[in-house]
């Protein structure tokens, strides 16, 4: 018997009015999995995501998170959207790192960090602020706890941001493109921190064009092009062997 996969897309489509974003995507990934979703800008990479965390509603097909249809009960063939309560637990087991790291500018490091889990918890102040600390340690903090936001370099901030979502203790990580803002010496610290991450078996779902971490940290890749899955597979076999012109065209220009 296989585990409940962490997230199951089956047909998922996504439209924004006319226009079709996500045309059908199948696709698995399995607890502990780091999973790394590539493909040109204006794909839908992003819009995927999205869906998952209840950014965006999905128009067609099924979304499940943990064996949990995301922002629906199914009774019978009919399927009834949740309500806020319901929504707001699915988010809460999920964790989003997005390219911008929209911490809240007026509080420090751990205030950004210990936020969510004292208003969203309930959790009391010393809890939050000894987990924030943990935290920010293992992200290589510790001595920046203090900091606002503008005190602190891209990296560094990007790195509270993962802070921050991990003190949800998520079951699931999602990355959007978190090192496309960032100068590019301050990218392998990020890096360092999501191989951590899934070093210690968190499940995370990463958008990204770093190929490097794409084939030394992935266990799965997808292509996605034009709001389809176009070809997956293990990185290291993608990467290096593409089956597909589409596939074998945007990794020429970006490896
Ligand atoms: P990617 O992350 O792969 O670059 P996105 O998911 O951001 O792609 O976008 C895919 C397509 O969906 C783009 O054409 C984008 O313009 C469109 N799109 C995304 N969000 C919206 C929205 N809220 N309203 C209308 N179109 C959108
Ligand atoms: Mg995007």
């Amino acid at each position: 018997m296989t585990a409940t996969p962490m997230v199951k897309a089956e047909g998922v489509h996504k439209s924004f009015g006319a226009v079709q974003v996500l045309k059908g995507i199948d696709l698995e990934v399995a607890p502990r999995e780091v999973f790394c979703l590539i493909g040109p800008s204006g794909s839908g990479k992003s819009t995927f995501l999205r869906c998952i965390n209840h950014l965006e509603k999905i128009n067609g097909g099924r979304l499940y998170v943990d064996g949990e249809l995301v922002g629906y009960r199914q009774q019978g063939n009919k399927l009834y959207e949740l309500k806020d309560r319901e929504v707001a637990a699915q988010r809460r087991d999920i964790g989003m790192v997005f390219q911008r790291f929209n911490l809240f500018p007026h509080m420090t490091a751990v205030e950004n960090v210990m936020e969510a889990p004292v208003q969203v918890k309930r959790e009391t102040k010393s809890v939050a602020r000894e987990r924030a600390l943990k935290l920010l340690d293992r992200v290589g903090l510790a001595d920046k706890a203090g900091n606002y936001p503008s005190q602190l370099s891209g990296g560094q901030q990007q790195r509270v941001a993962i802070a921050r979502a991990l003190a949800m203790e998520p079951k699931l990580m999602l990355f959007d493109e978190p090192t496309s803002a960032l100068d590019p010496e301050l990218v392998g610290d990020v890096l360092d921190v999501m191989r951590d991450l899934a070093e210690e078996g968190m499940t995370m779902v990463v958008v990204t064009h770093e190929m490097g971490f794409a084939r030394e940290v992935g266990d799965s890749l997808v292509f996605m092009d034009n709001g389809v899955v176009v070809e997956s597979g293990d990185p290291r076999e993608v990467l290096t062997n593409p089956q597909h012109e589409r596939t074998k065209s945007f990794l020429s220009k970006v490896l």
